[in-house]
């Protein structure tokens, strides 16, 4: 053992008495040693805040069946440059920080950091077991700077990440199709997502009853209208101020609010807008209505009512919506069905959010995808001790 106070540090050198037998690391069988390899470092857990290493030269057997072969070490995974133990205590460093903090705390370098992320999610990859998932989540994610996407597939009972893919395509979602037999899929019994094409070709290939199965979230219904009653306020208020009329001016974000969530301090000058002849005020109305959609019972509601409202409303953005939401009827009105949702608050989605927010240092879309493998992957990450 050698302690080095001016530079921190406490090296270790492991040993193994004389004529100690060793295992063959294939088949178990107790052999002499052959020889030994070149000494191998090992990272370890700090010793009273000495930086810690282990050196040892592991020895190989020669197996009659195998060859020759290094045994196994009672400390580490084989290649790994860190000792179980240190691997561990990284893994819960890194589920507590971000690669940044944990470089950090752990006095690695990023790519060491990142090494041991990225093992820890291949080690949990491997072991992940083959689960056909009942209720899963279909999601797009954008991976940073420029049109790049991820594909992410949860299971909306774990609320685990159960897929990623790049890219948003049809191609994209086929993959975690066809990780599962046409028998396995029948177990998919709902299917959550937006109203992305591609995403629903896919679903279609892939499962029988397919319309029964998919989900569009009501989440997405309420962002079509929004996005049409906030396409009328343009229009009008562009129509209003040609005439030098400011009523509309500066209200935008007081027609995204839902009726409930009005701040008070904007109640009585909306409560006006709402009174006046204006279109964005019937487009909001109509906005709001569908709102209600959830929570009737019986299937048909929207079409014999809000639709024809919302199609008789001589307002353009709002009758293309109204045709969007017509075209993807059976997939909004399968929530009465299968009460499934992307949008929870504790769900995968929102915490892939957090793990963007918090991506310092995620250099590439791949490195994203381990960050969610790693926090929402659901999987085993530690390496077993020994
Ligand atoms: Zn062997």
């Amino acid at each position: 053992m050698d302690l080095s106070v001016e530079s921190g540090r406490v090296d270790v050198w492991a040993e193994h008495p004389r004529l100690t037998r060793f295992t063959c690391p294939k088949c178990d069988q107790v052999l002499p040693v052959y020889d030994h390899t070149e000494e191998r470092t090992f990272r370890h857990l700090d010793s009273c805040a000495f930086l810690t290493y282990l050196h040892a030269r592991p020895p190989r057997v020669e197996c009659p069946t195998h060859g020759v072969l290094q045994v196994a070490l009672p400390w580490a995974e084989p290649m790994s440059r860190f000792t179980v133990l240190f691997e561990r205590l990284a893994i819960d460093v890194l589920k507590e920080c971000d690669v940044e903090g944990a470089r950090k705390l752990l006095r690695l370098s990023w790519d060491e950091t990142w090494h041991l992320m990225d093992q820890a999610v291949k080690r949990g990859l491997a072991a992940k077991p083959h689960v056909v998932p009942a209720k899963v989540g279909v999601d797009e994610k954008s991976a940073g700077r420029g049109q790049s996407y991820i594909t992410v597939v949860s299971n909306l009972d774990t609320d685990t990440v159960e897929y990623l893919a790049d890219e948003r395509r049809q191609a994209s979602l086929d993959g975690f199709f066809e990780k599962f037999s046409t028998e396995e899929r029948k177990g998919i019994a709902a299917v959550a997502m937006d109203m992305w094409d591609p995403y629903i070709n896919s679903t279609r290939q892939h499962l029988e009853d397919a319309n029964d199965k998919i989900v569009f979230d009501r989440y997405h219904l309420m962002k079509y209208m929004t996005g049409a009653v906030d396409t009328v306020r343009k229009q009008e208020n562009r129509a209003l101020l040609a005439s030098d009329n400011k009523t509309l001016a500066g209200t935008k974000y007081l027609w995204l609010y839902s009726k409930e969530n009005l701040p008070e301090r904007h109640q009585d000058r909306f409560a006006t807008l709402r009174g006046a002849d204006l279109k964005t005020a019937r487009a909001w109305a109509i906005k709001e209505s569908p709102r209600h959609f959830w929570s009737y019972k019986r299937r048909g509601w929207a079409e014999k009512h809000w639709y024809f409202w919302a199609t008789h409303s001589r307002l353009q953005p709002v009758i293309d919506a109204a045709h969007t939401l017509k075209r993807h009827e059976a997939g909004l009105m399968s929530y009465f069905t299968n009460r499934v949702s992307n949008a929870g608050a504790e769900g995968p989605n929102s915490r892939i959010q957090a793990i963007r927010v918090s991506a310092r240092g995620y250099r590439n879309r791949e490195h994203f995808k381990t960050a969610i493998w790693f926090h929402l992957g659901g999987l085993q990450l530690y390496p077993a001790i020994p």
